[in-house]
Formats: C-alpha cells, sequence, structure tokens
C-alpha cells in the first residue's frame, strides 16, 4: 500500500501514519523528522534549513525532494510500500513526487486529507508545546505554519481530487476512531488499486459521512 498524508499541522498526521505503517507494514517516512534529525546532528542540511524550521516556513523544494528520493528508492528496496508523511506540500513537490514515482514504479494508491477545524488545530498545537519542546510550537510559528498550509499546501489537494485517488477523512474525533476508519477504506481500497486505474476512480468523502448519520465530534486527538 501506498499512502500520501495530507493533513494540516496539528490534525494527527503523524499519529495516524504511524498506524497505517504498522498495520501494512510499510516504511513511515516523515520529512519532518528526517529535517529535525539532521538539525539535532547538525549536518550541511540541518544547518540550512534550521531557520526555516523556527520560522514554520517551508524547506526549499530541492533539498525536500532529494530527500524523499532516497527515502522512497529504499522503500522500493523494502517491498514497494510507503506512507509519506509531510510531502508533497507544494504543487511542485506533488508534481515532481508522481514523476519520480512513475519512474520507479511507485505512484501512490491514495492520498489521505485529514480534517480538523482550524480552531481545534490551534488548541492541540498548543497542548503539544506545552508536553513537548519542539522548535516550532510557539503560537506566532503555529499561525504561520497554518497559513502556509491553507495558502501552499491545500490547493495540492485537488489536484489529487483529479487524479481519482482522494480519500478525505473527518479526524476531529478520537485517534481509534479516526485510525479504524482510515484502516478500513484503505482494506477496502487495496483490493481494488492494482485493479483499477487512477484515472477510472473518483475521489472518496468520508469526512461528510459522520454528519450525514448526525454523528457528533467528541474528545479529539491531542497530538499532531
Ligand atoms: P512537520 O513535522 O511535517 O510538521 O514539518 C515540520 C517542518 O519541517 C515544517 O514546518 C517545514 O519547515 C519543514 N518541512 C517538512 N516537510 C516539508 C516539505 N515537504 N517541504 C518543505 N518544508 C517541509
Amino acid at each position: 500500500m501506498r499512502v500520501l498524508m495530507i493533513a494540516p499541522p496539528g490534525a494527527g498526521k503523524g499519529t495516524q501514519a504511524e498506524r497505517i505503517s504498522a498495520h501494512f507494514g510499510v516504511p513511515h517516512i516523515a520529512t519532518g523528522d528526517l529535517l529535525r534529525d539532521h538539525v539535532a546532528r547538525g549536518t550541511d542540511i540541518g544547518v540550512q534549513v534550521g531557520d526555516y524550521l523556527d520560522e514554520g516556513e517551508l524547506v526549499p523544494d530541492e533539498i525536500v525532494l532529494e530527500m524523499a528520493k532516497e527515502a522512497v528508492e529504499q522503500a522500493k528496496r523494502d517491498g514497494g510500500g510507503y506512507v509519506l508523511d509531510g510531502i508533497p506540500r507544494t504543487l511542485t513537490q506533488a508534481r515532481a513526487l508522481y514523476e519520480l514515482a512513475v519512474d520507479l514504479d511507485m505512484t501512490a494508491h491514495v492520498a489521505l486529507s485529514l480534517q480538523v477545524e482550524e480552531s481545534e488545530l490551534v488548541r492541540r498545537l498548543l497542548a503539544r508545546a506545552a508536553a513537548q519542546q519542539r522548535s516550532d510550537d510557539t503560537e506566532k510559528v503555529i499561525r504561520r505554519r497554518l497559513a502556509v498550509f491553507q495558502e501552499v499546501t491545500r490547493p495540492i489537494i485537488d489536484w489529487y481530487g483529479e487524479r481519482g485517488i482522494l480519500v478525505s477523512v473527518d479526524a476531529e474525533r478520537p485517534i481509534d476512531d479516526v485510525a479504524r476508519e482510515i484502516l478500513t477504506a484503505l482494506e477496502v481500497l487495496r483490493s481494488v488499486v492494482d485493479h483499477v486505474p487512477d484515472a477510472a476512480r473518483s475521489p472518496i468523502d468520508l469526512a461528510t459521512l459522520h454528519t450525514a448519520f448526525g454523528a457528533e465530534h467528541r474528545d479529539p486527538a491531542p497530538r499532531g
């Protein structure tokens, strides 16, 4: 199974990516974690990207694309599945990643969009800031990261919708409920992805399902 996570900071993409990775036995590739690791180790890349992370700005496309290329090539050697968490974040990245994946015969089966209201994202990120010491979890930087998502990353969701691989989920619910819904949807899709070409599929919007059935939002997941 090959999945791209498209979600704003605080939506729980790292947590849900871990669940998907464990369920399908595929590597979880998180560009934010890879970049923070470079910063912690003081590598050349770490020195180049430190300020971007601290300010909530996007790191230049070339740097993250090179990182993603190595990780996806490794994923191919490891069996061919992946959960990409944190990339693509720009249309340039989305297109470049698609070309790379076509070359490697590793295009994504699903682009998973996690939907959470902005006020809830801010609440979760501030709670995480109090619990963890991430340099980009101050209120000013949190607001900047959310604005970057709205302006630069959100438009790529439509691109995946047009490709027929978009699955949208209401992520403003408890972690286990969201995970169960995601894994159920991915299990269903697993049986069709190899037989139905992307272009013949339609986007799947599970986010409206709860509203349609009158379900109420309950205690949300605590971390992003
Ligand atoms: P995350 O842990 O995914 O929230 O990422 C933390 C930070 O890493 C972001 O605010 C960006 O500064 C940087 N970053 C991670 N992934 C990317 C990406 N695909 N493109 C540009 N910057 C990224």
